[in-house]
């Protein structure tokens, strides 16, 4: 995801009113605004010694009132798509897929699922059969109701229209803007009505909400190729004002730490007591889509996983390398690719590679620790086994 908290940022509410399944526009009514605001989490002004930047009382409550309307919006903002996915083939049921899940092992706890197939990655998966998974097949709220206007029916799309390991060949990095995965599925397959084959909670953990030969709704236009996953990440910021930033993170002896609002109890992290913190102590500031932008790095747990995933993947889908856009100067490029640029380009993406109306991963998204992290991992799963 990609978002601002809306009514504090230009723009923000303008960006709500598309959603990320290709060529269908869904309508954002205000009250769902309205209802997003009441059940988000209040952001109390920032205490003394926050690990952010400095701000008086006087922002902290502009921030604190901002924040009611706060909607995380990785998934939310986009523009009217022009391109239709190829149409889908017969439907591939959800059961298909459901079944197939169910063939792997509940508590197997290392593998994904690529059409049907168990792959281990070495690192914690959670799937969406396993206890306490995250289903989108499902087409009922996770959390309780949500009223009339809820999202109704399927949140992706059966099947890719061929063969998946032909079709799909870019892997999409998000932030959430949610900060915790629980948070995340609620906002997105509760309330929005999307989906995305994975989330990455801060201590690591993988969760598979579905088989990646079905098509979510995360990237829009490029549903139809990709697979997703949204990292749980409150997001980047303008530097200098008011943002999730100054109380999101807090300092304590060991340095910097996640603080997640007291509604969000646990946060539903799995790993017992885990202290989720930056892998930098210091917010990083950089440039992505031509804006300034603050953030927190990512914690060494997603770090790692997400390098294991990214390997199972390309080792899954052979069409995903594991290469990133670059520029001609050879660093990550930090915009958007031209539509004929990005149509030729396979392998691992940031949503902001995607579309101009997304900074997601951000700044602090570490590149290059992540591709030599997952081509050691992959070189792991290529080796043969003793
Ligand atoms: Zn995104």
């Amino acid at each position: 995801m990609d978002g601002r908290p809306a009514g504090r940022y230009p723009g923000a509410m303008r960006n709500h009113r598309a959603s990320e399944r290709s060529g269908e526009r869904r309508p954002e009514p205000a009250r769902r605004v309205e209802r997003t605001g009441r059940t988000e989490p209040a952001i109390r002004p920032a205490p003394a010694g926050r690990a952010g930047r400095g701000g008086g009382p006087a922002t902290a409550l502009a921030w604190a009132a901002a924040s009611i309307l706060l909607l995380p919006a990785c998934i939310a903002p986009g523009r009217r798509e022009t391109r239709v996915e190829p149409p889908p083939r017969a439907p591939r049921p959800a059961a298909e897929a459901t079944d197939a899940a169910a063939r792997a092992p509940s508590r197997g706890g290392d593998a994904i699922v690529v059409a049907g197939r168990r792959v281990p990655i070495g690192t914690r998966v959670v799937l969406w059969t396993d206890p306490g998974g995250y289903d989108a097949t499902s087409t009922a709220p996770r959390f309780g109701p949500v009223g009339p206007d809820g999202p109704q029916g399927l949140r992706y799309r059966p099947g890719r229209g061929g063969d998946p390991r032909e079709v799909v060949d870019l892997f999409v990095v998000h932030y959430d803007v949610c900060g915790t995965s629980e948070k995340c599925f609620e906002v997105l397959h509760d309330r929005r009505g999307l989906s995305v084959h994975f989330l990455l909670d801060v201590d690591g953990t993988i969760y598979q909400t579905l088989d990646v030969a079905e098509t979510a709704w995360h990237a829009s236009e490029q549903n139809g190729r990709s697979v997703g996953v949204e990292v749980a990440h409150i997001g980047a910021y303008p530097p200098g004002a008011p943002s999730p930033l100054d109380t999101w993170y807090v300092r304590d002896a060991e340095g910097v730490r996640m603080r997640f609002p007291a509604s969000y109890g646990d946060g539903g992290v799995r790993t017992p007591g885990f202290v989720p913190r930056p892998r930098r102590p210091e917010p990083v500031r950089g440039v992505v889509q031509g804006q300034r932008l603050e953030q927190y790095d990512f914690t060494v747990q997603q770090y790692d996983a997400l390098a294991r995933l990214a390997a199972g993947l390309s080792v899954a889908l052979p069409r995903i390398e594991l290469r990133v856009p670059l520029g001609p100067d050879g660093q990550v490029r930090d915009a958007a690719l031209p539509a004929d640029e990005l149509s030729s380009f396979s392998g691992v993406v940031g949503h902001w590679h995607t579309s101009t109306a997304k900074t997601d991963p951000g700044p602090a998204f570490d590149w290059d620790r992540f591709l030599v992290r997952a081509r050691a991992s992959r070189a792991a799963l290529a080796a043969p086994r003793p």
